[in-house]
């Protein structure tokens, strides 16, 4: 049971929440960190697969998707650059990363998710924040110029500033379910509505279920009536019910949110370079040119699709097969029936609104003093460090912006 005032209440100990508590611990504030698991971070403990890919070596606003604005997008990125961040992880929290060169991706040295989840706690701990798990908020109330945390097991906690860092609802068995959201709505925002992402697909084709454990580069395009959104190359795997490997997982997004077409070329081979390979062996049949460049099943598969008869020979395909066997190769439509959902989701995509915070500070524009960082912000980013980016750079923002508040107001009640 916890009772007290602090200067900064943060909800949610996640990757955004711990670096709000430690900036605004730094700033001199007095600084309680709410997390409701047992434990901290669980999220960064589990991510990349327990290596935690903590940032991109590169990025753009590109890599990111969002019903708000790009230039407040760009313009809170540019409140801490990928070079200070990385730095910041280096030579502050003392964790040592290293790229991967196939992918760019920046993982601690140690590959440990571990190294930097507890490196984030003992620098809080370090400012002298206070840390309370197994602190589960079950409302969030103004009352007058302060806010009141209360929690499940009774204890209760007032702070002139609350930031909340709850994250979405994917993964809910980390601590994050979307109870975020509520608190939020009674804060005032609205929530644009909420959906899994980075979430693998399912499909009802058991052929292509079949090809369970194989995974190839495909270069997959998202459509909009027709008209292509996105297109990326990127490795597809098939699973016992769908779709996944980075490409699915990117692609997700268009496809859970928007019912996208999603279509993918195998292999990332053109048309013009089938049309080559087809050329170049006028003896062999059509099914062994296909599997010389793809899994031999999927080759059977597609083959098989396009209406290719047994034995054919290139040179003896009729023109609307030839076309047809092009169009299965290159833009064959992924027949999606939906996604495995929040259980699996590596982020939730929608949320509250950016145009609801205030762009330089993320305070809420519904509620002065409440401040909102990380995945509960209608913002996602692509597979790749992308969406840890945009959790340590809200969260240090929202941490420094409350403690600065207080500073500019001259408002610190005492403690007790
Ligand atoms: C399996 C998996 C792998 C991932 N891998 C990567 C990766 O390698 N790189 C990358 O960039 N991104 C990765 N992500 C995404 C990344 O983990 C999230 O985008 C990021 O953690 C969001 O940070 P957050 O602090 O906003 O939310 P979260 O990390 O979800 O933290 C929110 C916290 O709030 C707490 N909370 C919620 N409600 C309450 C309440 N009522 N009271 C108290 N506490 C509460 C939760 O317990 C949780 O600890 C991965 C996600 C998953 C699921």
């Amino acid at each position: 049971m916890s009772e007290g005032y602090f200067d900064i209440a943060i909800v949610g100990g996640g990757a955004a929440g711990l670096m709000a508590g430690l900036f605004a611990a730094r700033s001199g504030r007095s600084t309680v960190l709410l997390e409701g698991s047992p434990q901290c971070g669980l999220k960064i403990l589990v991510s990349g697969g327990g290596r935690c890919n903590v940032l991109p070596s590169v990025y753009d606003e590109s890599d990111y998707f969002t019903l708000g604005s790009r230039n407040v997008v760009r313009r809170l990125f540019r409140t801490w650059s990928l070079d200070r961040v990385t730095a910041f992880f280096t030579d502050d929290l003392g964790v040592e990363l290293t790229i991967e060169p196939e992918t760019g991706k920046v993982f601690p040295r140690s590959q440990k998710a571990k190294e930097v989840r507890d490196a984030l706690v003992a620098a809080f701990a370090a400012a002298g924040g206070t840390l309370h798990c197994g602190w589960r908020v079950t409302s969030l109330e103004r009352d007058a110029d302060r806010f009141r945390v209360s929690s499940l097991g009774g204890g209760a906690i007032t702070a002139s500033r609350v930031i909340l860092a709850t994250g979405g609802q994917s993964l809910p068995r980390t601590g994050s379910d979307g109870v975020g959201y509520s608190f939020a709505k009674r804060l005032g925002h609205t929530t644009v509505e909420t959906y899994p992402a980075l979430v693998p697909l399912t499909t009802n084709d058991e052929a292509l279920r079949g090809l369970t454990g194989i995974a190839l580069p495909v270069r997959w395009r998202a459509e909009l009536q027709s008209r292509p959104v996105e297109e990326r190359v990127r490795e597809l795997l098939f699973t016992h019910r769908g779709f996944s490997g980075p490409a699915m997982l990117d692609a997700s997004h268009w496809s859970v949110r928007d019912h996208a077409r999603l279509t993918v070329g195998w292999n990332a081979i053109s048309r013009d370079d089938w049309l080559r390979r087809l050329g170049e062996h006028s003896k062999k049949d059509c099914r062994s040119v296909v599997a010389d460049a793809l899994p031999r099943r999927l080759a059977e598969i597609l083959c098989e699709r396009a209406g290719v008869p047994a034995a054919c020979t290139p040179s003896h395909l009729t023109r609307d097969v030839r076309e047809r066997l092009l169009d299965h190769l290159t833009e064959f439509e992924l027949p999606v029936t939906g996604s495995v959902g929040y259980r699996v989701a590596e982020v939730t995509g929608g949320g509250v609104p950016i145009g609801e915070l205030h762009p330089s500070t993320l305070e809420s524009r519904c509620t002065p003093g409440a401040y909102l960082c990380g995945e509960i912000v209608d913002l996602i980013g692509r597979i790749g460090g992308y969406n840890f980016l945009w959790a340590w750079v809200t969260g240090k923002l929202a941490g420094e912006s409350a403690a600065r508040s207080l500073t500019a107001s001259q408002k610190r009640p005492k403690s007790g």
